[in-house]
């Protein structure tokens, strides 16, 4: 007979899924309820105020789609992008390219404005871009690029799109609970994200907001959203305020309890002091993988605090190192992808994941196993150098 299914305890500090808080957890095992059950109804909507308090915004539509970010992605290009619609679409990374993917199964052209791997966007050649196509509709752009490890500057970008009568469609995923974003000051339109990464939930949602003038476009459509599911029109039906609950579809009830965990938790740490966190941790991994020698792929003043990309020493094999770590540690960091693949590790501090414990345990492994496999590393150091910038932040 097939056994009961047991994970072993990991330490995941990859690009996502990150630690989940064991609260959510417990969270997540409580009493399943009708999905159109007054209670739940009400946790709904307590849901989409957390979900303004974590997206900064004062939106109306703040509500989690029941699907991993990809379907927060879909959701925001096949309710505000048409047939023969023009989107400036901004790759820096993996998930630029997923967006011009979404641009052209709409139906729609899109317009790239390509920068290296590990670069944030360029603004001026966004600028650019706007400027010799007066008759886009939409600018999308990845805000925390976790292929890469790029920040790119989304009040500049919003700022040039507005500038231009654009909408802009944001990628958040790996960005909110982070580091700063503020959607409502800064002016994002159509916004998505997921909540296995910073928020440190269980995969499988993503929270998405609309501004005011992206829901005038959704409701204004000359054709129908070609999906079904996704269609705002009739999923806000279910989430949307004021009207009554209409089947839509089974909300996935445990999860939502988790979600509402996970941003209670933001709502007690104070998402400031998230960002905070982040950044300290990060400056402390970064000081113990300098003293072993392992350089940063993005740029000082581009970097995500909450993905560090490195560059694998010559000589050493990607997959037998990860293995290891996995093995031997119960650790994971992340493998590059696409045009980095096999020459990056994406070591994630996300969510409940960035605390010291993990990046002593993280430098301190990485530097026993690249050294047992003779790699060109400073060896021995780098616990040192991080305890070292944990005494100057004190
Ligand atoms: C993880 C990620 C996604 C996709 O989210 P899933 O939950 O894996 O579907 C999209 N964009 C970025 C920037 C991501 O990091």
């Amino acid at each position: 007979m097939t056994q009961s299914f047991h994970p072993p305890v990991r330490t995941l500090m990859g690009p996502g899924p990150s630690d989940v808080n064991p609260r959510i957890l417990e969270a997540m095992s409580r009493p399943t309820i009708g999905h159109l059950d007054p209670m739940f109804v009400q946790m709904m909507d307590e849901m989409k105020g957390l979900l303004r308090y974590a997206f900064q915004t004062d939106y109306d539509l703040a509500m989690p789609v029941s699907a991993p970010g990809s379907a927060g992605m879909e959701t925001c290009f096949v309710n505000l992008v048409e047939p023969g619609d023009k989107v400036i679409v901004c790759q820096n990374g993996v998930f630029g390219g997923r967006m011009k993917e979404n641009v052209e199964r709409c139906g729609a052209t899109p317009v790239m404005v390509e920068d290296e791997w590990g670069r944030a966007v360029d603004v001026h050649k966004v600028e650019d871009a706007l400027k010799a196509n007066p008759d886009a509709k939409i600018l999308a752009f990845v805000h925390a690029e976790t292929s890469t490890g790029a920040m790119s500057d989304a009040k500049a970008l919003a700022e040039l799109a507005r500038r231009h009568d654009c909408l802009t469609i944001v990628d958040t995923v790996t960005s909110l609970g982070g580091c700063e974003l503020k959607v409502g000051e800064w002016g994002l339109d159509a916004v998505y994200s997921g909540t296995q990464k910073c928020l440190s939930c269980v995969p499988g949602l993503s929270p998405v907001t609309f501004s005011e003038r992206a829901l005038e476009v959704v409701k204004n459509r000359r054709h129908k959203v070609q999906s079904w599911f996704l269609d705002l029109n009739l999923v806000l039906g279910y989430w949307g305020s004021g009207g009554k609950r209409a089947y839509h579809h089974t909300a996935p009830v445990n999860t939502l309890y988790a979600l509402h965990e996970a941003l209670v938790l933001l709502q007690e740490e104070g998402i400031e002091n998230a960002w905070t966190r982040h950044r300290k941790h990060h400056e402390a991994l970064k000081a113990g993988f300098e003293a072993m020698g392992l350089n940063f792929v993005v740029p000082e003043g581009e970097r995500l605090p909450q993905l560090n990309a490195v560059t694998i020493p010559e000589g050493v094999e990607d997959a037998a190192v990860r293995t290891r770590l996995l093995t031997e540690y119960n650790l994971e960091i992340g493998a590059g992808l696409g045009a980095l693949a096999g020459k990056v590790w994406r070591v994630g501090l996300m969510g409940f994941a960035c605390n010291r414990t993990n990046v002593l345990t993280c430098l301190g492994a990485m530097d026993a196993v690249l050294s047992d496999m003779g790699a060109k590393i400073d060896a021995g150091r780098a616990v040192e150098a991080a305890m070292a910038c944990y005494r100057g932040q004190d």
